[in-house]
């Protein structure tokens, strides 16, 4: 099936109109329209080769929201008009520990990344949700709970489930102290759902001017990484943190939030970071970690708790022409807090 997408085609150049081509069904795959995709800023490092593995053409977007057009012959689960959203994952072995307990994003052959991945039979190169369609295997697109959202629910794909998946994994609720490094698509969505959660949150930002903001998404304290003072008065008050920044970073400063028996996990930097004293991690038993997306069956787990519960992440809507000020304002960390592109306006482009 051909149909058209936007694709960086280098890591210096923006993104442009593509025609690309999306694989004819297999038995166990189902076609899907694609109503909306959010920006995430891993879009943003693989579009410009941050992580120096970028194939192009390519075709970001893992924040996928839309309906199932057609069904492989083998589809048991979804029919044509079904809403469905896909994320960071469209295939895995199904067969290995990690994807028997639900942990796909760890599979020991491979997970396939919606984009810049492989696909497991055919070796082609995987593309996003920048585009009006694509296919899917249909244990990787997940039927939406009916009461949710769509124009609104892209962002739990990725930014939600990233956030989601180490809170759960660690326990936080009533009485966790939870920090949140960084306000944008990741940690507006922690400070959310931490709340939710019923844990005391702490917004940690680079950006002062955020204060206001963090509180009306619920955070109860917030931190301004470059007052001394401030940090210093916060020494040993969490539980639990959750770093989002996108770079390399010095963890020091943020180690020392944590309290004996604390845990800083690490969503955002992909990158070696600033060597770390183990002195500190060591007095105070506190650890440091990272945390990958999650499971399928955990995201539809969340997508059940915001449906239930009314949590939506804070969505500016684009056109897809608009993606490279969207790109920019990323960069500069202004954004209230993810671009989701409608792609109606994909439309607009075929004329
Ligand atoms: P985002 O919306 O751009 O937010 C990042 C936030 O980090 C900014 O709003 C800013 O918050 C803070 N920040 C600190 N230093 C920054 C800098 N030099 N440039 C820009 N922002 C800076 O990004 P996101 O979509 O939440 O993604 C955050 C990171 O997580 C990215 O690196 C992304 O690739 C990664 N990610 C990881 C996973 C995973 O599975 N582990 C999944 C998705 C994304 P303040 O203004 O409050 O300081
Ligand atoms: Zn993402």
């Amino acid at each position: 099936m051909r149909t058209l997408a936007y694709a960086a085609l280098s890591a210096g150049t923006p993104l442009q109109p593509l025609a690309i081509d999306r694989r004819a069904l297999r038995a166990d795959d189902v076609a899907i329209d694609i109503l909306y995709c959010g920006v995430c800023h891993s879009d943003l490092h693989q579009a410009r080769n941050d992580w120096g593995s970028a194939r192009y053409p390519m075709v970001p977007g893992h924040e996928i929201i839309g309906r199932v057009s057609a069904v492989g012959p083998a589809v048991k689960g979804l029919k044509v008009g079904d809403a469905v959203g896909v994320g960071c994952m469209v295939d895995s072995c199904q067969d290995c520990d990690q994807c028997h307990h639900g942990e796909e994003q760890f599979c020991r052959h491979g997970v396939t990344m919606t984009y810049n991945g492989r696909d497991r039979v055919s070796g082609e190169i995987t593309q996003g949700g920048y585009s009006r369609a694509m296919v899917v295997r249909e244990a990787f697109a997940i039927a939406l709970p009916p009461a949710l959202d769509l124009a609104r629910a892209a962002p739990l794909l990725c930014a939600g489930i990233t956030s989601w998946s180490p809170l759960r994994r660690h326990g936080a609720g009533p009485g966790t102290r939870l920090g949140v490094i960084g306000l944008g698509g990741l940690g507006h969505m922690a400070v959310k759902l931490g709340v939710a959660l019923g844990c005391e949150v702490t917004l940690v930002t680079g950006s002062a001017g955020k204060a206001e903001d963090a509180r009306a998404l619920g955070a109860h304290h917030v931190l301004v990484s470059r007052d001394a003072e401030a940090m210093k008065a916060a020494t040993a008050s969490m539980d639990l943190i959750l770093d989002t920044v996108p770079v390399s970073h010095d963890l020091k400063p943020y180690v020392k939030l944590l309290d004996v028996g604390g845990r800083l996990v690490i969503v955002g930097a992909l990158e070696e970071m600033p060597p770390l004293d183990a002195g500190l991690l060591v007095r105070g038993r506190k650890q440091v970690g990272g945390s990958l997306i999650g499971g399928i069956a955990e995201t539809a787990e969340l997508l059940a708790f915001c449906a239930e519960n009314g949590i939506y992440p804070d969505c500016e809507q684009i056109r897809m022409q608009d993606i490279d000020a969207a790109f920019e304002r990323m960069e500069r960390a202004d954004v209230k807090y993810r671009f989701v592109i409608d792609m109606r306006s994909l439309q607009e482009t075929a004329g």
